[in-house]
């Protein structure tokens, strides 16, 4: 009996001072662990961007493929940005967030539109004005001023003029890019903008600064605004075209890559944004659920 009650004490007086050493411990581990770090969660700046590449839209089945799609599917793409909250962002939103204090909307969506094609501006111009979207226009220069001159205005093959470009940009839902004034072909000797075999650095620097400033001055000159993104035309980029362009002063730069662009305060993200390509093969919800999948590595 005598020993139960001692073993009991003995017991009680031992779980005691497991206890208090037990708090001891959580108490210095609350006053002494170091402080949490702030993670990704509470300080990331970083904002991710789809951007989508559109060129032709024709109705007649017969010119629709990788580059060309319907109106109508345009329609539906503009309705699935607006129904799942997509806010459509320009280039100068984009120089705003890097380089000054502008915001991003929660979630940004960009829509480019290359070559500056008429039917851009039959169909897409009142469908961006119907759904508050606002996109960025990059016209091959030579082909609005060919255009600006002889007036034809065919929904399958005709190139915008400057007086459509004013109305568009009037609007305030379109941007006006440089895609060079007149480096758009596809044959050799030269790619789009690229380097031509056997010609020396100093010949490329200059015939590619002097392409793309005719085109900076023909939009400075008809339209007031001078474009501040460059769009390389087919995606196509000579090893030495980046750090040409970069001197030339512009902020940003547009590829054909198929990812989704990770936008930070940091002027070195807007070089190369990444874009991808609207083929007439695939549906609306197909299309988004692609390539929403696509993270930038
Ligand atoms: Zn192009």
């Amino acid at each position: 009996m005598y020993f139960n009650v001692y073993l009991k004490t003995k017991i009680l007086k031992y779980l005691c001072v497991i206890g208090a050493s037990l708090t001891s411990l959580l108490i210095f581990l609350l006053i002494f662990s170091p402080e949490p770090e702030l993670t990704d969660a509470y300080c990331d700046d970083t904002v991710e961007l789809p951007v989508l590449m559109y060129h032709g839209l024709i109705k007649n089945s017969k010119h629709q493929n990788r580059f060309v799609i319907h109106p109508d599917m345009f329609e539906n793409d503009l309705k699935y940005i607006k129904d799942n909250g997509y806010s459509c962002i320009v280039v100068q939103d984009l120089i705003d967030y890097v380089y000054n204090e502008g915001s991003l909307p929660e979630k940004p969506i960009m829509i480019t539109f290359d070559d500056g094609y008429y039917n851009n501006y039959l169909y897409a111009f009142p469908l961006i004005k119907k759904y508050g979207c606002k996109i960025v226009l990059s016209p091959i220069g030579k082909c609005t001023d060919d255009y600006s001159k002889i007036k034809d205005e065919h929904a399958d093959y005709s190139h915008v003029t400057w007086e459509h470009i004013r109305e568009m940009i009037d609007s305030g839902l379109v941007e006006i890019q440089n895609h060079t004034y007149n480096m758009h072909s596809n044959k050799r000797p030269r790619i789009g903008c690229t380097k031509k075999r056997g010609e020396s650095l100093e010949e490329y620097r200059k015939n590619l600064t002097n392409d793309i400033m005719e085109m900076q001055k023909r939009v400075k000159s008809e339209t007031g605004n001078t474009p501040s993104a460059f769009v390389f035309p087919f995606g196509a980029i000579s090893r030495e075209a980046p750090e040409i362009i970069r001197d030339m002063g512009f902020k940003c730069t547009f590829c054909c890559e198929g990812r989704i662009n990770r936008i930070k305060k940091d002027p070195e993200c807007l070089y190369s944004i990444c874009r991808f390509i609207r083929p007439n093969s695939i549906s609306t919800q197909r299309y988004f659920s692609k390539i929403l999948k696509c993270k930038r590595k």
